[in-house]
């Protein structure tokens, strides 16, 4: 596979100058680990309540890279915001390095399937703005900051353009920026990648494993797509529905980075597939 990086033409913005401006911004902090304990979650439906996760408990170590695999409705994403601490839990409880989650918190960055960035802002204004709640930083610093993220994201070269001037891809780059620019601890990611054509989803796969590996966070990317799973994750978390529990987890030991077009990922995804497909037999779902 030939791979290309977005921006191949060099930047005008010097990364090592903006690691001594704001060093202490930008040194890694230590990953989180993340403990979900017999979490329930129900909804209330036309036809009733709905028990969106029943007894759900998963621990995430420091830096692993957990994917949360599963078909449409099984609770992904009501599992992932209850990380991020955007929804609270019926019953039981989630701590983040010994911390419970009660809320939102700057520790843990957000990405979603659509980017929702900001129209009115150019590329560097919307990563800006994720540096909105580090009052400590003073202007320069958030720049520097913020284009080192976008250096990291492979847009160095589109600090200034337009949002509606960029692909979905570079879109999605921007929003990743974004979500990494406050420098959390855990990063949540609800199908980032779902909407983006096979090659720029490809790319992307490449550039958040080297991103990982660098920023060294703790990562849980939710999924229905087993191969991207396989390509991504340290584990791949099997979910079923009605009602959304865990049936069974792969420990996934292939070297990275990993191509997602290999004969050995695609034999893993084989494998994990019909595991979620026989943990889905017995109900109705489909995608
Ligand atoms: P997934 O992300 O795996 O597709 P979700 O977590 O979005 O699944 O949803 C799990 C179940 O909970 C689905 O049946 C969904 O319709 C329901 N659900 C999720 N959020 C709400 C909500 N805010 N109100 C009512 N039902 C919801
Ligand atoms: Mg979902």
């Amino acid at each position: 596979m030939t791979v290309t990086t977005l921006p191949s033409a060099p930047s005008t913005f010097d990364t090592t100058q903006a690691v001594w401006s704001a060093t202490d911004e930008l040194r890694n902090p230590p990953p989180a680990k993340l403990i979900v304990d017999r979490v329930t979650k129900s909804f209330k439906s036309q036809s009733g309540w709905l028990k969106a996760l029943d007894d759900v408990s998963l621990t995430v170590g420091e830096g692993e890279f957990v994917c949360l695999v599963g078909p449409s409705g099984c609770g992904k994403s009501t599992l992932l915001n209850l990380i991020a601490g955007l929804d609270t839990p019926e019953s039981g409880t989630l701590s983040s390095d010994g911390a419970p989650i009660i809320g939102p918190g700057r520790e843990r960055g957000v990405m979603f399937q659509e980017h929702a960035l900001f129209p009115w802002l150019d590329v560097l204004g919307n990563v800006l703005f994720g540096l909105q709640l580090k009052p400590s930083l003073n202007k320069a610093e958030r720049i520097d900051i913020a284009k080192y993220y976008l250096q990291l994201v492979g847009l160095g070269r589109f600090v200034h353009a337009n949002v509606h001037e960029l692909s979905g891809g570079m879109k999605q780059r921007v929003a990743l920026a974004r979500t990494l620019a406050p420098n959390p601890r855990i990063l949540c990611m609800d199908e980032p990648f779902a909407a983006l054509d096979a090659m720029t989803r490809e790319q992307l796969y490449a550039d958040l494993q080297d991103i990982w590996a660098k920023r060294k966070k703790t990562i849980i990317f939710v999924t229905h797509n087993v191969r991207e799973a396989v390509c991504l994750g340290d584990r791949v978390v099997l979910f079923s529905p009605n009602p959304g529990r865990i049936r069974e987890e792969f420990r996934i030991t292939l070297p990275r980075n990993r191509d997602i077009n290999s004969v050995e990922l695609a034999e893993h995804a084989t494998l994990i597939t019909r595991a979620l497909k026989q943990h889905n037999a017995t109900t109705n779902t489909s995608e």
